[in-house]
């Protein structure tokens, strides 16, 4: 239950909204005691009894409702994460655009995507059926306060299984909003609830009996902690953790497109996007100018107060993440990188770093290869399309990475060779509802959204009907039983 917090400082622990941009605390929260854990998940596996029977008319219809309740609150969904986590209004209006996408793309394709499939065997009929595993939990971060969990939840919902969201500590009340909303899209009570529960709950209800599986989208840490305790419970998991994603520019790309791209893609959500650019990888022939116009338009960026629509950049989530990012930079610069720009925190309330940019670093130290998560940007050099591809793979993340070449032949080497779940040539690496979206190495395992993404939480049931079972198949939804 929400009670009324006067301001505090940063020192306050437990679960609560503290606005990044001026460190007042907006809300704290009780955190849910072992009994109301068990009650919660008594009734996620109570509803999924019956809500895994229900058609893909009736999800769809509820589904749609939820996208049209964010479209049409969007403004006000889209404060509730500024003030949370500091992301400049017009991204979190976005945000929950694009959060109505993804329910209208699950909406419209999920009984397309599980489909039975007619397999041609010896039987007299065999065929592959998708059925729902059950109790979902999902471990979410705050970066993306709805989309991370809109684009576990609507594939989740639609395939018959229910959700139990154990959101960041940071970002309660979005939590709670995005409960409220699958409630009032018409979705059972039991079918997505929000646990207010702290990382350490984590471990009980992972070992829970009526919890069938998890999906965790954060730093690689909590990625391994949770794996193992469902490795060793045989409960099945999708990671997806970190990114040191490369930006890679080959003489012969557009300069200008490729600086401007380059800047939005650091600097996306303040910088703290496990998909931001954060290693820029220059050909040595355009370094130099490559250098001089990325430096300049990092440097004209206007870093303030997030409600306002000229701002581009806010203050990074928590008093942590942006000691972490003064740490990483003076780790740098002691190891002997150059500050090109930028390089302090604001010295004035909030958790404000200034867009930085250095270079000189050596590409396999740990600071080159950690992920920054802040507006911060490294820049590296080579003299080769092998070296560039080395430098691009050094790093132990393996999600997105992006190249600019005009050369076809260029561009098929990355595709090929680049480490990562997804490559994007001449262009941002972003993620679309149609096309799955994860990474290899440690940026995690498993998939989201697209088709790849709705079975990732689903029994593929093999079906054999032997010539005596005369024709006993049942019709295409998942929960035709
Ligand atoms: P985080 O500290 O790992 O937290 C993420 C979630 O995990 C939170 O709900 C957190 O709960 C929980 N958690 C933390 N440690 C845990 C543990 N040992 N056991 C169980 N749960 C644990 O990450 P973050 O700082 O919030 O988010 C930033 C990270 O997420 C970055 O590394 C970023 O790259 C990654 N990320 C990845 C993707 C992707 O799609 N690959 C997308 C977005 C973000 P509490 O808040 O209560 O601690």
């Amino acid at each position: 239950m929400p009670k009324d917090a006067s301001k505090s400082d940063y020192t306050h622990m437990g679960i609560a909204s503290i606005n990044p941009s001026t460190g007042e605390t907006l809300k704290s929260f009780e955190e849910l005691s072992p009994d109301q854990i068990n009650e919660k998940l008594q009734r996620a596996s109570e509803t999924f009894r019956t809500y895994r029977r229900t058609s893909f008319e009736s999800r769809t219809a509820m589904m749609t409702r939820a996208a049209e309740l964010l479209e049409s609150e969007k403004h006000e969904l889209g404060k509730i994460m500024t003030l949370e986590m500091g992301k400049p209004l017009k991204a979190a209006i976005s945000e929950a655009e694009k959060c109505a996408w993804v329910c209208r793309y699950y909406a419209d394709t999920a009984a397309k995507h599980l489909a039975d499939q007619i397999v041609e065997t010896n039987a007299t009929k065999s065929y592959v059926r998708f059925q729902p595993l059950g109790p979902v939990l999902a471990v979410m971060p705050w970066n993306f306060p709805f989309w991370q969990v809109f684009r576990f939840a609507a594939p989740a919902l639609m395939a018959g299984n229910v959700g139990l969201l154990k959101h960041a500590s940071n970002v309660p009340q979005c939590a709670l909003a995005i409960e409220n909303m699958f409630l009032r899209a018409g979705f059972p009570e039991g079918a997505f609830q929000t646990l207010l529960v702290g990382s350490n709950a984590v471990e009980s209800i992972l070992k829970d009996s009526r919890v069938v599986a998890v999906t965790l989208t954060g730093s690689e840490p909590a990625g391994r902690s949770v794996a193992s305790i469902a490795g060793n419970q045989i409960k099945k998991t999708v990671l997806e953790l970190g990114g040191s994603d490369p930006f890679i520019v080959m003489p012969s790309a557009d300069l200008d497109k490729a600086v401007d791209t380059a800047v939005k893609a650091r600097t996306i959500n303040n910088g703290q996007s496990c998909i931001a650019a954060k290693r820029f990888i220059i050909a040595s022939s355009i370094y130099e100018e490559f250098t001089s116009k990325f430096v300049s338009a990092m440097k004209a960026l206007r870093i303030g107060d997030p409600m306002l629509e000229s701002t581009d950049i806010g203050p990074l989530a928590t008093p942590q993440i942006l000691e972490d990012l003064v740490g990483q930079v003076q780790k740098a610069i002691d190891s002997g990188a150059r500050v090109l720009t930028g390089g302090h925190k604001l010295e004035q309330p909030g958790n404000f770093y200034e867009p930085t940019v250095l270079d000189n670093l050596d590409p396999s130290s740990p600071v080159s290869c950690e992920e920054t998560f802040g507006p911060v940007a490294t820049l590296f050099r080579f003299s080769n399309i092998d070296e560039a591809i080395a430098l691009a793979n050094v790093t132990s993340f393996g999600l997105g990475a992006a190249a600019w070449t005009n050369d076809s032949e260029e561009q098929l080497r990355f595709i090929d060779e680049l480490e990562a779940g997804s490559v994007f040539i001449n262009g941002m690496v972003a993620s679309d509802p149609r096309l799955p979206f994860g990474g290899i190495k440690h940026s995690g395992y498993g998939r989201e959204l697209s088709e790849f993404g709705i079975r990732e939480f689903v029994n593929i049931k093999t079906v054999w009907i032997g010539a005596s079972q005369g024709t006993a198949s049942g019709g295409s939804a998942n929960n035709a039983e």
